[in-house]
């Protein structure tokens, strides 16, 4: 039986031609494809398998993300980008391939005093203003003293920076003084260096360097709040839908759902789609979110519940009871209903919950 409830469709060409624009982009880096968080709520391992004939390197937050990935068949180096917790950890790491950050002088002790089965590729991880984690330039002169000290640790390190606001086009200087924080502290000193996330590379090419690192990008979403994926050549890659369970004549003053936070001013069509913040859509999503039914953008109203969510079809129109309605994807963009939220597509793909089901295509 057909399911009737919400589907979140991965398109893996999509990824996969996101991915070929980044390397277009920067053509002579190398690409650390981003698939943390579950690759933004896309499938880690679906979105790693589909590209790692192309990804020179994979990144991810948590430990427990590599160890999927590694546990799921992709034998490519990946990078941990905030390190490891301990020496089990620290160990497990040199075991499997995995690379890592260091961004504090506790990783770096017990760097110092752990016993490797294997060397590691450790990136030193500089602070050049987003102030969240890394040492400071100033630091990095002693610390890189540090790690070329020890043995078990591949020679020269790399160095990696996550920029704060490379995706704000009026903060420019912000990000080019911390290009320039940033080689200044490593330049002549570390092997590879890799400063982009997606708006890096798009804004800033001449900080491409060694590697770079997309992560939003490769979903076809843009970190671009003025933009949307489609507008710089990349391709959704999810779409996420429902369907129409109900349609229903509507009076106007009366109101719709929780707490009667809408009333019509008009005679109308209430649409009812299953879905809801229980699936990962916003329950935050205002009255005037927009929907796709057939191709037609139609307006929220009313309170997102946590299986259903209602919309305003209009006195006239054809739609029934079964149609598809596109919550965000092609033709209706992730960025565009994370402006009417007020959040952004990041946090609407990665948001989705465990219900919807799943296609990859
Ligand atoms: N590098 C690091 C250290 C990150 O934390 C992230 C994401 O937050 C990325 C790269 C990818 O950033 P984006 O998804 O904006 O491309």
């Amino acid at each position: 039986m057909d399911a009737h409830g919400a589907i979140a469709r991965i398109s893996l060409a999509a990824v996969q031609h996101n991915f070929r624009r980044a390397k277009q982009l920067a053509p002579t880096a190398k690409v650390m494809a981003v698939v943390k968080a579950n690759a933004y709520g896309h499938g880690d391992l679906s979105v790693a398998t589909a590209l790692k004939n192309e990804a020179d390197l994979f990144a991810v937050a948590r430990f427990e993300e590599a160890q999927k990935l590694r546990a799921g068949g992709i034998t490519q180096p990946i990078l941990l980008l905030s390190g490891f917790l301990n020496a089990d950890q620290l160990q497990y790491s040199a075991r499997h391939n995995f690379q890592v950050c260091i961004h504090q002088t506790e990783q770096l002790a017990l760097l110092e005093r752990t016993p490797l089965a294997a060397p590691i590729t450790v990136w030193l991880k500089i602070d050049s203003g987003m102030h969240r984690i890394g040492f400071t330039p100033e630091q990095a002169e002693a610390i890189l003293a540090r790690l070329s000290a020890i043995k078990q640790v591949i020679q020269p390190v790399n160095a990696l920076t996550h920029f704060a606001r490379a995706d704000e086009p009026e903060q420019r200087a912000v990000t080019e003084a911390a290009i320039t924080r940033f080689k200044q502290a490593t330049a002549g000193k570390v092997k590879h260096s890799a400063l982009c996330n997606s708006a890096g590379v798009m804004a800033f090419p001449e900080a491409h360097a060694d590697f770079i690192r997309p992560g939003i990008m490769l979903y076809g979403i843009t970190p671009f709040s003025d933009q949307q994926g489609t507008d710089v050549g990349l391709r959704p890659a999810m779409n996420f839908t429902s369907s129409l369970i109900a349609v229903r004549e509507h009076k106007a003053g009366e109101p719709v759902g929780y707490a009667g936070s809408w009333v019509s001013p008009r005679d109308t069509r209430i649409g009812v789609i299953a879905v809801g913040y229980g699936d990962g859509y916003p329950r935050m999503a205002p009255a005037g979110t927009p929907v796709l039914i057939n191709g037609r953008r139609v307006p929220l109203v009313g309170r997102v519940a946590m299986d259903m969510a209602t919309v305003d079809l209009g006195p006239e129109g054809n739609e029934q009871v079964g149609d598809e309605v596109l919550l965000w994807g092609e033709g209706l963009a992730a960025e565009e209903v994370a402006r009417h939220v007020g959040t952004i597509a990041y946090e609407l793909v990665t948001r989705l919950t465990a219900r919807p089901r799943w296609e990859y295509v």
